[in-house]
């Protein structure tokens, strides 16, 4: 691509690292930009920025936080010893739009994945653990999609459980779409929260 103006090639090699982003959408983007006003442009940079530099992880759950402690793990009418364990933000908002899970969260920040070099100490499995041989959880579920990813990590968390005495479950699979809690409807991803099964089942088939 050829540009007249190096602002504006800097402006589209930016935009174009996001993923998705290919250099015409960039170019589309950032030409919308300069014909919307100037300040909403800042304001844009000004909420990037101002996320990038206040942005915090819970140091209960590791859920994105604006707070030391999230409002989930600092709502006292929430149980904290059912831990649901997720993959990351996403899989939180989506069980909590479905209005019938009451526990806490353990975000874990990513899936076991060889291929990408993404091993359990990369992700806050180790705090999990720690929190369960605290004796301060009473069930575990595991709610990370069934991928193979998905189904490595729950079965290393569950190795490490071992010996704990600790209840563990799964979420009912029948999940539709991809198997993606993202994508699950309400309805659904409710009821397989409800209808939870023990984990030793669901690895048999
Ligand atoms: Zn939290």
């Amino acid at each position: 691509m050829d540009f007249s103006s190096k602002l504006l090639e800097q402006a589209v090699d930016e935009m174009s690292q996001l993923p998705g982003i290919g250099k015409r959408t960039a170019l589309r983007l950032i030409l919308h930009m300069l014909k919307q006003p100037e300040s909403q442009t800042k304001q844009l940079a000004d909420a990037l920025t101002k996320l990038r530099t206040e942005i915090k992880l819970c140091k209960n759950c590791y859920n994105i936080s604006d707070t030391d402690l999230c409002a989930i793990c600092a709502n006292p009418s929430r149980n904290s010893e059912i831990v649901c364990v997720v993959e990351d933000i996403r899989d939180v908002m989506a069980i909590e739009n479905t209005d019938q899970y009451r526990g806490h969260y353990h975000v874990l920040g990513g899936k076991i994945s060889p291929m990408d070099g993404i091993g359990p100490s990369q992700l806050s499995i180790k705090p999990l653990i720690e929190k369960v041989q605290a004796g301060k959880v009473e069930e575990i579920i595991f709610a990370l999609s069934s991928t193979l990813e998905g189904d490595t990590t729950n079965f290393y968390i569950y190795r490490q459980l071992e010996g704990t005495g600790i209840k563990t479950s799964t979420i009912a699979r029948g999940i539709s779409v991809g198997d993606e809690l993202e994508y699950a409807d309400e309805v659904t991803l409710g009821r397989s929260i409800t209808n939870r099964v023990p984990f030793e089942n669901s690895t048999k088939n």
